[in-house]
């Protein structure tokens, strides 16, 4: 048989674990934390460069990358990322959901940045090892749970820009996350900006990149202004067709027909987006791929054809819309409250997540 070598060798991951956070100190940081800002005690890197592929995995301390200031993420944003959540169950076990479409989405974002693959298992490995040395940080309770956060970094110092970096970094780090919501879902306000766009034809807005994020800062502080908690981005050539929402993907409600913009390469295919279309199938509703342009959104909203409209990513889970507006005016979706099919999946997919309802596609996979 002719098997690429890379199947058969295994990457050797070296331990370096510390003894981190005493407990009632990590307690006292699990209540309550404010997302993004308190990291474990661990994190795995693994290196790459042209002559030996990927070496150097270690599972070490959480710490300070030292990088050169000519080195080449800095100046030419040669950077992809993954998000995910992990959970913990009543016997203590920590599983997560959809690891590996992460680790194939990772992949596909590395191919459209010129970046090199990461063999899946590697992937996984990577996260089951930090789970593993940091599994007193997976919070319990529902809803609650621990972001993982891989990505991928072009490290070769030089500030000529001739081909893509001769070697990469890739880094899983983690953050505990609270239940997104407290006290109930809350609908958000959106605007729908046709003065910025996120993504082009033939741009970077399939893959999961930084670059993608910092570009769309000043349409959110322009949602801001409007009164507005996120942006809505359109098709960059019409600036008609609904593209995506924030960092999240839509859902169009229509009774029991869902509709979500199809993956025309200027949007992110989410994890959630595929996992919600699945699952809206299971309820016995129809949910289909296609696309939505803003004045059919409005004359919907305004004909109650449209009864509910949702958006949907692995911080956010679930989200209903309940007002939007753009410059030609503001409508509701329905009386702007959080609608039964939105709270339908929403529960479903929490409940899953949670162990709380049957996994039925095998979804949550064992990490530690
Ligand atoms: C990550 C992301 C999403 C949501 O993807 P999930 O896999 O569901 O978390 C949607 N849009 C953008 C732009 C994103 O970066």
């Amino acid at each position: 048989m002719n098997r690429p070598l890379e199947c058969r060798m295994s990457l050797e991951f070296s331990d370096r674990r510390v003894a981190g956070t005493p407990d009632a100190e990590r307690a006292r940081l699990l209540t309550d934390p404010v997302f993004g800002q308190v990291l474990t005690d661990h994190m795995v890197t693994i290196k790459w460069t042209r002559e030996r592929g990927w070496h150097d995995a270690l599972l070490g301390p959480y710490g300070p990358l030292a990088l050169d200031p000519a080195t080449q993420v800095f100046h030419y944003g040669q950077e992809i990322f993954e998000g995910l959540k992990a959970y913990r169950r009543e016997d203590g076990s920590i599983v997560s959901f959809r690891p590996d479409a992460n680790a194939a989405r990772l992949n596909s974002s590395a191919v459209r940045m010129a970046m090199p693959a990461l063999p899946e298992e590697t992937f996984l490995e990577a996260l089951r090892l930090l789970l593993d040395a940091d599994r007193d940080w997976v919070p319990s309770g529902h809803g609650n749970s621990l972001y993982l956060r891989p990505f991928m970094i072009a490290t070769q110092r030089s500030l000529g820009f001739y081909d893509a970096s001769d070697s990469y970094l890739f880094t899983v780090i983690a953050c505990p996350a609270g239940a997104y919501f407290k006290g109930g879902v809350e609908p958000v306000s959106v605007w729908i900006t046709t003065d910025y766009s996120r993504a082009a034809d033939g741009g970077t807005g399939a893959a999961k990149c930084g670059g993608n994020y910092a570009g769309t800062l000043v349409a959110q502080r322009q949602a801001a202004e409007q009164g507005c908690d996120q942006v809505v981005w359109l098709d960059s050539k019409e600036r008609r067709w609904v593209d995506e929402m924030g960092t999240s993907n839509m859902f169009f409600v229509h009774g029991d027909r869902l509709v979500t913009p199809e993956l025309t390469g200027t949007l992110l295919s989410g994890v959630t987006r595929d996992s919600v279309l699945t699952l809206a199938r299971d309820l016995g509703l129809t949910a289909e791929e296609g696309r939505v342009s803003v004045e059919q959104w409005r004359a919907d909203a305004a004909s109650g054809r449209l009864t509910e409209v949702f958006s949907c990513g692995t911080s956010s889970m679930i989200t209903p819309v309940g007002r939007a507006r753009s410059a030609q005016g503001e409508w509701l979706m329905g009386d702007g409250r959080p609608g039964p099919v939105t709270l339908r999946l929403r529960e479903e997919l929490m409940g899953i997540q949670s162990g709380e309802r049957p996994d039925r596609h095998g979804w949550l996979h064992k990490m530690a």
